[in-house]
C-alpha cells in the first residue's frame, strides 16, 4: 500500500486519466476526493469504483473559487487534512491561430492554467500548516514542444511547467513537493476527436509504436505521489513512450 490513509484530491477525476488515477490510488489505500464539473460522469465513477467509505465525488468546476473552497472545507471537515493534490482537469479547444477566437483562448486558459493556480492556492495553506504535501500538475508533451492548432492548449501546458518549477522552489522548504507529468498521446475522450490519421502519425513517431493508456499516466501520478519519489521535486516527468526523444 503506497498511499495508505493518504487523502488525495483529484481534479478531472470523473473520466479518462483522472478516473484511472482515482482507481489506482484507492487500490493503494488512499482516501480519494474526486472533483469534476461533470456530475453524471462523477456518479457513474462512484458506482464503478465501489469503495464507498474511501471515495467521494464533488461537482466542482476548477474555474470557480467558491466551489473549490467548498470541497476543500468539506475534505478538512471529514479527513482533517489533504496530503495530495492532483491538478489533472484539462480541456482542449483546438484551431489554427487564424481561426482561434479570444473566447477559445480564454476558456482553455481558465481551466488548464488558472484552475491549477486557484486550486493550489486554496490547498497550499493546509499543506503548509502540516509541513508536508504533494502536488502534481498535468502538463503535456505539447507544453514542451508545441503543436500545430493548439496555441491555447500549448500555452497552458507550458505555463504549468513554469508554475510547477516556481512552486517547487517556493514550497520545497515547507516540506511540499511539486512536480508535473507530461503525457504523450493517451487514449481518452480528449484524443477521441483527433483524426485517426494524426494519431497513426503520432504512433509511428513514438519509439514504443503505440499510444498511451490512462493506466500509464495513473502509474506516473502514483509514483510521484508516493514516498518512492521523496527526493523528486520540480521535475517534469515525460510519460510518452519516448515521443520527445
Ligand atoms: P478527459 O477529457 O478524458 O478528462 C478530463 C476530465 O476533466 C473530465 O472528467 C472533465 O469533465 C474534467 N474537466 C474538464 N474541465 C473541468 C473543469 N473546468 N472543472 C472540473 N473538471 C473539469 O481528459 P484526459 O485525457 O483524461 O486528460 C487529463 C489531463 O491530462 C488533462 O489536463 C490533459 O490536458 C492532460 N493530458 C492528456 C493527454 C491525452 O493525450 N489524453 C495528453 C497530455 C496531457
Amino acid at each position: 500500500m503506497k498511499l495508505a490513509d493518504k487523502v488525495a484530491l483529484i481534479t478531472g477525476g470523473a473520466k479518462g486519466i483522472g478516473k484511472e488515477t482515482a482507481r489506482r490510488f484507492l487500490q493503494e489505500g488512499a482516501k480519494v476526493v474526486i472533483c469534476d464539473r461533470d456530475k453524471d460522469a462523477g456518479m457513474t465513477v462512484l458506482k464503478e469504483l465501489g469503495e464507498k467509505d474511501r471515495v467521494e465525488f464533488f461537482e466542482v468546476d476548477v474555474t470557480n473559487t467558491f466551489q473549490i473552497e467548498d470541497v476543500i472545507q468539506s475534505s478538512i471537515n471529514t479527513h482533517n487534512r489533504i496530503d495530495i493534490l492532483i491538478n489533472n482537469a484539462g480541456i482542449t479547444i483546438d484551431g489554427f491561430l487564424t481561426k482561434m477566437n479570444e473566447t477559445d483562448w480564454e476558456k482553455v486558459i481558465a481551466v488548464n492554467l488558472s484552475g491549477v493556480f486557484k486550486f493550489t492556492k486554496a490547498v497550499i495553506p493546509i499543506m503548509m500548516e502540516k509541513g508536508s504535501g504533494v502536488i502534481i500538475n498535468a502538463s503535456s508533451v505539447v507544453g514542451l514542444y508545441g503543436n500545430i492548432g493548439q496555441t491555447n492548449y500549448a500555452a497552458t501546458k507550458a505555463g504549468v511547467i513554469g508554475l510547477t518549477k516556481s512552486w517547487a522552489k517556493e514550497f520545497g522548504p515547507k516540506g511540499i513537493r511539486v512536480n508535473a507529468i507530461a503525457p504523450g498521446f493517451i487514449e481518452t475522450d480528449m484524443t477521441s476527436s483527433v483524426p485517426k490519421k494524426i494519431l497513426d502519425i503520432m504512433k509511428e513517431k513514438t519509439p514504443l509504436k503505440k499510444l498511451g493508456k490512462p493506466e500509464d499516466i495513473a502509474s506516473a501520478y502514483l509514483f510521484l505521489a508516493s514516498e518512492d519519489a521523496n527526493y523528486i521535486n520540480g521535475a517534469i516527468l515525460s510519460v510518452d513512450g519516448g515521443l520527445v526523444v
